[in-house]
Order: structure tokens, then sequence, then C-alpha cells
């Protein structure tokens, strides 16, 4: 028999770049597509990522990070490219929001660049928050957005439109494979206890029994997405047929107030917190429901976790990561 020469690989076996791969959603994808048989390189230049979140992935035969910054041009040879590098928070993505433009628009032509030189597939992780605030609810994607070009949040909103634009301008004008996903807030374990983002917040103030912090009148909406839910639709989005190119709403429909998630958390942890109202940032969005009739009807996907379910896993996860480093904090005050 003829021996492979040791660089080559079984034509089956999917060689899948994820870029944001150390981060909250690019781990969970990479666990994924790890179990499911694939390669992963994973790139990330750990801004909001972390090398914790891919630990148990470090020693995965078909496992490779590497520290790269998306922002400059990447050569790799690859089958898929899941593109997921941006701070997704707004406390993180507003602390540097030149940085956060460049990330969204020049790491959108970087990595369409290298979809286009090795005839790889592409995915954008795009965002709701493009619908800006939205004056047509629940948003369809047809619906085309109410943005503020100039306010605290368009360096990532106008970014990642920006980044959609080039994904269609690459597709007509190249024939770049492209999918597009509008992800609405999703949540669950691995997201960083200080990510700023609304669960994380909660679910930590809670289980510490500190104030829970409303912003505003706490009556804004949103609608929540579990973390496996929307994995499950990235996936059916990439793998789904090639006419199926987005933009595609993923996100759980279900919506609920601020005040009502708040009220959620401290029932599940049993806290002693109370609400503690701050002003409410700028250009915060009103309200935000998907409408994925879309992702049912082409992919066959929908939102399964219900918010209180959801939310109890990652309780737990939290619970349990918070234990350890109290415990370490402890004992490092204690020697
Ligand atoms: P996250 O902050 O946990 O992960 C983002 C990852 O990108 C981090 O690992 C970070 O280090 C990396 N990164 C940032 N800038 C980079 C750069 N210039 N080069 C390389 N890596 C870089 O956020 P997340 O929730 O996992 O979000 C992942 C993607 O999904 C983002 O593009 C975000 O805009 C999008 N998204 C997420 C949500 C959500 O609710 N989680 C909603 C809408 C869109
Ligand atoms: N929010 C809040 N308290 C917090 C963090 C966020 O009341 O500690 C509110 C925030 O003003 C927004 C909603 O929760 O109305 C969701 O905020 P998040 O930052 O999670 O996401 P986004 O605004 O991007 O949807």
């Amino acid at each position: 028999m003829n021996k492979l020469p040791s660089n080559s690989r079984p034509k089956s076996l999917r060689r899948i770049l994820i870029t944001g791969g150390a981060g909250f959603l690019g781990s969970h994808l990479t666990e994924r597509l790890l179990a499911r048989g694939d390669e992963v390189l994973c790139a990330d230049n750990l801004f909001t990522g972390s090398k914790d979140n891919i630990r148990s992935f470090q020693t995965h035969p078909r496992f490779e990070f590497l520290r790269h910054d998306v922002t400059l041009p990447l050569h790799v040879e690859v089958d898929e490219i899941y593109n997921l590098a941006c701070p997704a928070s707004p406390v993180h993505y507003q602390r540097n929001p030149v940085q956060t433009i460049k990330t969204c628009v020049h790491g959108a032509i970087n990595l369409l660049d290298l979809a286009l030189r090795t005839d790889a597939k592409i995915l954008q992780a795009s965002t709701s928050e493009v619908y800006g605030h939205p004056n047509q609810h629940p948003q369809v994607e047809s619906y085309w957005g109410h943005t503020n070009p100039i306010g605290l949040r368009a360096c990532y909103d106008e970014g990642k439109r920006c980044a959609e634009t080039l994904f269609f301008d690459y597709h007509r004008q190249h024939g770049v494979a492209i999918k597009v996903a509008r992800i609405f807030n999703t949540y669950g374990p691995r997201m960083h206890p200080d990510d700023g983002r609304v669960v994380s917040n909660f679910i930590v103030q809670a289980l510490r029994h500190q104030p829970i912090t409303l912003f505003g009148d706490g009556q804004q909406t949103r609608s929540f997405c579990y973390v496996d839910d929307l994995i499950e639709g990235l996936i059916a989005l990439m793998d789904g047929p090639a006419t199926v190119v987005g933009p595609v709403n993923l996100g759980n429909p279900s919506e609920f107030t601020i005040a009502q998630l708040a009220a959620l958390v401290i029932e599940l942890t049993g806290s002693r917190s109370t609400l503690t109202y701050r002003p409410l940032p700028s250009d915060d969005p009103r309200h935000r429901c998907p409408d994925i009739t879309l992702a049912g009807n082409t992919l066959g996907w929908t939102a399964r976790v219900a918010l209180r379910e959801g939310l109890a896993r990652t309780i737990r996860y939290f619970d349990t990561l918070l234990a350890h480093s109290d415990d370490v904090r402890g004992n490092h005050q204690g020697a």
C-alpha cells in the first residue's frame, strides 16, 4: 500500500478556521466541530478570549491555536472559515472603538481574501445590532435597520453592517461562497465573569449577593438564546444548501424585559441581592426580538432551550467558577 506523505489528510477531513475561537461562542463551536471529527485551527488575539476557554482542546490532535489579529492578513490552507473574531460586549467593543471597527472591516477583507485564495466557504458572525434601534418588531431579515452612524455603538453596529456589505460584494463580484448569520443575544457557560453583558453580570452579582445593576427602567427587552442552540444554528447554516447565504436571524424569539431577567436570576440563585438602577447607556435599543421563520424554513432550525433552563445551566457553571476563584483568592490571602 502507498504511504501518504505525512502532511496529507484524508479528503473527508475538513480543516476549519475559527477566528475568535478562544471566545465564548468560538470555544463552543470548536468543541462541537472537534467532536464531529473536523480539524480546527483557532486564530485569536485573546483581546476578550482566554486560553482557559480552549485549555481542554490544547492537547487534541486535531486542534491548533494561532495567536493572530484578524486585522492582519492570514495565509493558511482551510476548507471553511467561521469569522467570529470581534469583541461582542458593549463594554469591551467600546473600550477601543477604532480597533473594533478595524476588526470588523479589515478582518472581513482579510478573511474574504483568504476564502477567495483557498476556495473556502466562509460564515460571518453578524449581529442583531445591524437592526439598531428597530422600528419594526420582531425583526425580519428584510428590515434594513435604524442605526446611528456616529454613536457609541457605531464602531460595532456599522462595522458589522460594513462587514455584511463586504461579504455580499465578494459573493457577487468574486463568487465567494458566503453565509451570514445575524446572531441575537446569546448566553451560557464560558462567558467571562467580567464580560459586562447582562446575563453574566446578573448571575455573578446574584451569586455574590451584590446589588443587581439595572440600566434605565429595566423595561427594555431582549430575547436570549442558549449557546447550544446558537451553535447548532451556525453549523446548520454553514452546512445548509448553497443557495441559503443569508442573512439569517439566529436567536430565541421569547422576549423578556431586563427587569424580568433580573427577577428570574434572583429566583433561580436564591440570592439576597437587591436591585440598583443605573443610567441607560446611549443608543441602548429599546426592543430586540428575532423573527426566525427563515431559519426554520430553510435550515429546519429553531431555538429549543427555554430561558429558565438555560439560566439554570449557566448559573451552575458560574457557581463552580466563582467558588474556585474565591478559593484561590482565599488561599492567596491566607498565604
Ligand atoms: P467574545 O468576546 O467572547 O469572543 C470574541 C473573540 O474574538 C475573543 O476570543 C477575542 O479575543 C477575539 N478577537 C477580538 N478581536 C480580535 C482580532 N482583532 N483578531 C483576532 N481575534 C479577535 O464574544 P462572543 O460572544 O463569543 O462573540 C463571537 C462573535 O459572535 C462576535 O463576532 C460577535 O460580534 C458575534 N455575536 C455574538 C453575540 C452574542 O450574544 N454572544 C451576538 C451577536 C453577535
Ligand atoms: N444591562 C443592564 N445591566 C447590566 C448590563 C446590561 O441592565 O449590568 C442592560 C443593557 O442596558 C441592555 C441589556 O441589558 O439594555 C442587554 O445588554 P447587553 O450588554 O447584554 O447586550 P446588548 O445591549 O448588546 O443587547
